[in-house]
């Protein structure tokens, strides 16, 4: 069997295309799931786009044992002194820098020429094995480079010492055939390239990614690029759920395999989605809810039962998608919730557990029984990755038809205080309420609220996408069998996201 290694962009090039900023601690707890599920490299993020980026992989290049940690950057010496600064504390770092190298972008992105993009690339690649002994180097839009051009480009780089080279279809225009060949092409043609691995990175903008990967694979790629549940700039990036599932089903046939634990694919997908505030689509393969249910028109009606069934192609315990995992009410004790929750994939300190166990108590007290559903989104809820600002009540009075006021109390840093504000409607009454009371000039892009869990009283799952400055924008999420009390608390946990920010880019000391 030939081993492909598998590359996770979730945190780089899935969560910056989205606009959104990922704390250290969510990047933390992403990576340590990422670990779990097996990835062989996690590229952590771009260090030099502000100092919280580069906090965020300095700590998970500090806490994140059991897999290559991979920093971004362009050509410049400062993004890539950035990049080595943020991996000091990493057991096996890697730096991934590159520049474009197609006619349209060299020209007019770069305004550099052909021979000016050789240069830069070969003194990038060397600065940075100044640095570390992985270097890994991207031909951005090398799909619409020219063959000859991206030979040369890829001959230098490895002279100079890139140990793997990426080859992008920057703008999800390739066909699997036209990739395939194009890989072809590099690994007969590219004289020094047994001394480098070949990496594919493909985007989704034909709905090809994962067709235009896996065709790279076969023509002699070593390494795969994607992101969990495919997140990413437009169209988004390769599903690495489905090159990891494509891989094992096929296994048999292609000969190439990869060493993720599958079984941790439900998880990790839940846990993207809850962080990155992108809901996972019912049909979405691999992870969709819907993705195992229902057999085929074609299901032969006489088949014996007992036999297995011939279309169930993979079985949903082998990507982790529980069945019915029961249920647990006020009698559970702390250790069946801690047996439970590590079922489903989260692993608490013993504090974070006295916490939730307390939640838990409330929530079975309000509604009874609770399922994995209710748990997973007691698990998102805002209190339990530790908030500075904590709803403590709200109260509201409404006047004729959608004229709201809310009087909300907070534990604002260790301060009680309150404040009332009107607004069209309870939640922006409430919305207004915090505003006034934390103090951080921000704008409303996106609210969603859904219901979790079965039984008559679901939770209410609040998510909002809140924009502050021209920097970018943070997801709050919100749980509670109270929804306004939901959307409080989810816009409460984005604005101490958005105060942390920008108090960690203002240079202030962070706690
Ligand atoms: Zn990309």
């Amino acid at each position: 069997m030939r081993k492909i290694s598998l590359f996770d962009t979730t945190l780089r090039d899935g969560e910056k295309s989205l606009g959104i900023t990922l704390n250290a601690k969510e990047k933390l707890e992403i990576g340590r799931q990422l670990v779990k599920l097996g990835v062989d490299v996690i590229e952590a993020g771009f260090p030099a786009a502000s100092p919280s980026e580069l906090e965020a992989v300095r700590t998970l290049a500090r806490e994140v044992k059991g897999a290559v940690i991979c920093a971004f950057a362009g050509v410049e010496e400062r993004e890539i002194d950035c990049c080595a600064d943020a991996l000091k504390g990493a057991g096996q770092p890697r730096i991934h820098t590159g520049i474009a190298i197609s006619p349209v972008y060299m020209e007019k992105k770069l305004r550099l020429s052909p021979d000016q993009v050789v240069e830069m690339a070969v003194a990038a690649v060397r600065h940075a094995r100044k640095y570390v002994g992985d270097v890994q180097f991207y031909a951005e839009d090398a799909f619409r480079s020219d063959r000859t051009f991206l030979v040369r480009v890829l001959e230098k780089v490895i002279e100079a010492g890139a140990t793997v080279v990426n080859i992008p279809d920057t703008l999800g225009y390739a066909t699997p055939w036209e990739y395939s060949e194009m890989i072809s092409y590099i690994m007969n043609n590219v004289r020094n390239i047994q001394r480098a691995v070949l990496s594919v990175h493909c985007h989704n903008d034909l709905g090809m990614a994962t067709a235009n990967s896996l065709a790279g694979i076969k023509a002699g790629a070593g390494q795969v690029e994607g992101t969990i549940n495919g997140i990413g700039e437009r169209a988004g990036n390769t599903s690495l759920e489905e090159i990891i599932m494509a891989l094992y089903t096929r296994r048999g046939s292609t000969g190439i395999e990869c060493w993720a634990k599958t079984r941790e694919i439900a998880a990790t997908s839940r846990l993207v989605s809850r962080l990155s505030g992108v809901p996972v689509p019912t049909h979405k393969a691999i992870v969709g809810a819907n993705a195992f249910t229902g057999i085929p028109a074609s299901f032969p009606e006489h088949a014996p039962l007992n036999e297995a069934l011939p279309f169930e192609m993979i079985d949903p315990d082998m990507v982790g998608m529980l069945g019915d995992g029961g249920f647990l009410n006020a009698w559970s004790g702390p250790y069946m919730l801690k047996q439970r929750l590590q079922e489903l994939g989260y692993s608490l300190e013993q504090a974070e557990l006295d916490l939730v166990y307390q939640k838990f108590l409330q929530l079975s007290g309000c509604k009874g029984d609770v399922f994995d559903e209710d748990l997973h989104g007691l698990m998102g809820d805002a209190g339990v990755a530790g908030n500075g600002i904590t709803v403590k009540n709200i109260s509201i009075t409404t006047t004729g038809v959608s004229r709201a006021t809310a009087t909300v109390t907070l534990d604002l840093d260790g301060d009680t205080v309150t404040e009332a504000a009107c607004g069209m409607g309870p939640v922006d009454a409430v919305f207004k309420a915090l505003d006034l009371l934390v103090g951080e000039r921000v704008y409303l892009e996106d609210y969603m609220l859904k219901t979790v869990g079965r039984g008559r009283e679901a939770l209410g799952d609040a998510t909002v996408k809140v924009r502050y400055g021209d920097k970018g924008l943070v997801i709050g999420r919100g749980i509670s069998t109270d929804v306004i009390e939901a959307s409080a608390r989810a816009y409460a946990n984005a604005l101490t996201k958005v105060k942390t920010i920008i108090r960690e880019n203002t240079g202030q000391a962070s706690n």
